[in-house]
């Protein structure tokens, strides 16, 4: 099946549960070679970001921790413009060495918001891994130093993206037919 469609608009396979395997394995040896000796805190920002997380860790040898903090900027298909509060933040992540593990960077707004206030807690080293990176879609110079696929600028949903609540168990990844 290579098309489907949710709520009200088409998608069609864009990338492979396969070509998923395969990147997010190169983002964990790179993980694995950068971080080697030390113990990095990995943080999940949820929703989106739990398959990546999953297969990213099976892939990491490292002594790692990890734990989920949580913000929305987006409904449906159009960025809102508006960045809440990170929340969910239990433990201190002063010193250490924190990779931020995200879905998908667009405009970068909900990333650098994060990078900001994760900043203030004065970690030791702060780095971003984000499954999906829109390069054309960035309003905000970040630095994503992990990202496994840069994409068009397309909506697109399945493994961990939703499309208003629908999707996030699609295990390839499909992006919308604009019409
Ligand atoms: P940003 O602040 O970078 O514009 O948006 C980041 C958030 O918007 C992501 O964490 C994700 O939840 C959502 N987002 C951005 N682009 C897409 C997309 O193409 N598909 C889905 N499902 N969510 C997206």
């Amino acid at each position: 099946m290579s098309k489907i469609k949710v709520h009200d608009r088409e998608f069609v396979k864009s990338i492979s549960r396969e070509e998923i395997a395969t990147e997010v394995k190169r983002v964990a040896e790179r993980i694995n070679k950068d971080y080697a000796g030390k113990r990095p805190l990995l943080l999940g920002v949820l929703n989106g970001c739990f398959m990546f997380v999953s297969d990213l860790m099976k892939n990491l040898e490292i002594e790692c921790e990890i734990s989920f903090v949580k913000f929305s900027s987006y409904q449906g298909s159009e960025t809102t413009g508006k960045v809440n509060q990170v929340i969910g933040l239990s433990e201190s992540i002063e010193g250490r060495d924190v990779i931020i593990l995200e879905d998908i960077v667009d405009t970068g707004l909900t990333m650098h918001k994060m990078l900001e206030t994760l900043a203030e807690s004065k970690p030791a080293s702060l780095a971003v891994a984000s499954l999906f990176l829109k390069p054309a879609r960035l309003r905000v110079p970040i630095e994503v130093k992990y990202s496994a696929f840069e994409i068009a600028d397309r909506f697109i949903l399945g493994y961990g993206l939703d499309y208003d609540g629908l999707g996030r168990n699609l295990p390839d990844v499909y992006e919308v037919v604009e019409q």
